[in-house]
């Protein structure tokens, strides 16, 4: 069996179309152009290239955008007050403060003063609370990707077992609380999880999210699966994903690729909770 390639690159493109239309409409309409503001802070090179790929996204929607790069010196008051300026600006409808901080800054001062309206990556916790207690919220772009490749692909989330392996804020506890939110059955595994694979072999839904390259294999999959490969392993040139591709292709039913599946997704979708921002607030 080879598995069905679930092209988060096309779908990606797809969405950006239909934005970029509906921008168009609300420019008409109602005189508002969406507009997002990306904080960076430090030089750290891949984070460096997620903000200029945001940037590139913004332009091709036709949104407004400002980007701040601010030395690694920068203090959690002046990053707080810039947080503070945007979140007064009416141009502005999306905030992302690029994830991860520099040690000495306080992540969770920054995302808490993001106002929950301009929180489209959904770090704020009055968002997270909403996710938790199945209120409409702003929810973090990566397990949106996920729930969007999924339902694009076809595959039915409801009653199915969902196996989300990592359990990060930004991914995989959001990751779980969505498709629980879909009336899957979830299991969440990590680093102390006793016999991985006897759980990964009974998941109709396969979520890798780890950051370990190539960790999860064909013969850990439950044949006809539908395996989400979230990982970006950098090597080299090149990026790799959590699964090994080559195994899991052979016996999964539907599967992510490393690069263009989650990763492009992602970025779509915080075009598209900007746009969605801008709807409500603009
Ligand atoms: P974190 O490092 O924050 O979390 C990794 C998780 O994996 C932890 O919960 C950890 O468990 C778990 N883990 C580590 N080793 C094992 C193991 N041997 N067995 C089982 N679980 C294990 O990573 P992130 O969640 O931030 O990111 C995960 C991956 O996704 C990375 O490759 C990252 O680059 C990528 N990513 C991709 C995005 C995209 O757009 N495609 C967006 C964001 C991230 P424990 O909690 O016990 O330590």
């Amino acid at each position: 069996m080879s598995a069905i390639i679930i092209d988060g690159k096309n779908a990606a493109k797809e969405i950006r179309r239909q934005i970029r239309q509906e921008v168009e409409l609300l420019i008409a309409e109602k005189g508002v152009r969406p507009g997002l503001a990306v904080i960076l802070v430090g030089s750290d090179p891949a984070s460096q290239v997620y903000v200029d790929n945001k940037e590139k996204d913004c332009t091709i929607v036709g949104f407004h955008s400002e980007v701040y790069k601010l030395p690694e010196t920068t203090a959690t008051g002046e990053l707080l007050s810039l947080i503070r300026r945007l979140d007064d600006d009416p141009a502005i409808h999306g905030i992302l403060v690029q994830h991860p901080l520099p040690a000495h800054l306080d992540e969770s001062a920054a995302f808490g003063t993001i106002d929950p309206k301009k929180d489209v990556d959904g770090f704020n916790l009055i968002n997270v609370g909403l996710l938790m207690t199945g209120g409409k919220s702003f929810v973090p772009c990566t397990p949106r990707a996920i729930i969007w490749l999924l339902k694009n692909a076809g595959i039915d989330i409801k009653g199915k077992h969902a196996v989300v392996v990592g359990r990060s804020n930004i991914v995989g506890k959001p990751t779980a609380m969505m498709l629980l939110n879909e009336n899957a059955t979830v299991t969440v595994c990590h680093s102390k999880t006793i016999d991985l694979s006897s759980v990964t072999s009974q998941a109709d839904i396969l979520v890798a999210a780890i950051g370990r390259p190539e960790f999860i294999k064909g013969d850990i999959i439950k044949p006809g699966a539908a395996v989400i490969d979230v990982g970006i392993n950098r090597l080299g040139d090149g990026m790799i994903g959590d699964v090994e591709f080559s195994s899991a292709v052979e016996v999964a039913g539907w599967i992510t690729p490393v690069p263009g599946g989650v990763g492009p997704m992602t970025r779509a979708m915080l075009l598209q909770n900007t746009l969605e921002a801008a709807k409500q607030y603009g």
